[in-house]
């Protein structure tokens, strides 16, 4: 099926100007995904690459160039058409960004119009507007093997093992997220930024005793199975191997 939506990755630290991009994307037709961290970037890439990206080359943790860079050397990165996005009118950056293989270069102050029907061009000419949608492609892990896990994205729903979970907002968006990529290693950080409206007044002990309840509502329905692995310091991971019955 094709994506009637395709996500556009935006990474930009002003508000005001994500809330501009977001307002004409999503009136467009896209779906934007906002991340005010190059961190945060990384983290949504790898969970799932979008049609293209809009990089602001000035966020707080990591320049655009480089930032660039690491999305580029992500599984599927190197298909993702990236525009750059700068307050700097500098020649310097224009030429940088475009010797990186960026597809556009747009300076602030810009028309928010024109860089919709820039987007569009880009996504035209690498036919990547059509795409199917990366969430409808099953992971190898999942087609591989069969999961307990039975997830209901519209009901927000997941079931395991035949029974429905009774998990609050966070503990769905938790399992969610490491059902969805069974054996892919989540930091908590990610996790936080992912799962939590706002990560910033979060912490990573919040992430733990999430999982730890988490944990607690899975056991009563299959007492000798852990599905969810913890890697010391790191973080978590949907256990890849798991008994056909409870
Ligand atoms: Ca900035």
């Amino acid at each position: 099926m094709p994506s009637p939506n395709p996500r556009i990755l935006i990474a930009e630290d002003e508000s005001g100007i994500a809330d501009t991009l977001q307002y004409v994307l999503k009136s467009d037709g896209f779906t934007p995904v906002w991340c005010a961290t190059a961190e945060e970037a990384l983290a949504q890439f790898a969970l799932e690459p979008p049609a293209l990206a809009i990089l602001d080359v000035g966020l707080p943790d990591l320049n655009g160039f480089e930032l660039f860079k690491r999305l580029h050397a992500l599984p599927g990165g190197a298909q993702v058409p990236m525009i750059f996005l700068t307050a700097r009118s500098d020649e310097i950056d224009r030429v940088v960004g475009l010797e990186l293989g960026a597809d556009d270069y747009i300076a602030k102050p810009f028309s928010p119009r024109e860089l919709v029907a820039r987007v569009r061009t880009i996504l035209r000419r690498s036919g990547r507007g059509q795409a199917p949608a990366p969430a409808a492609v099953p992971t190898p892990a999942a087609a591989a093997s069969p999961q307990p896990f039975a997830l209901d994205v519209e009901r927000m729903q997941i079931r395991y093992y035949g029974r429905a979970l009774d998990l609050s907002r966070y503990e769905y968006g938790l399992l969610r997220l490491l059902v969805q990529r069974p054996g892919r290693v989540f930091t908590r950080d990610e996790l936080l930024q992912l799962v939590w409206d706002d990560a910033s007044e979060s912490f990573d002990r919040t992430v733990d005793a999430h999982i730890k309840t988490l944990r607690a509502k899975l056991k009563t329905i299959a007492p000798d199975v852990e599905p969810i692995r913890t890697l010391r310091g790191t973080g978590y991971a949907l256990n890849e191997e798991l008994p056909a019955t409870p």
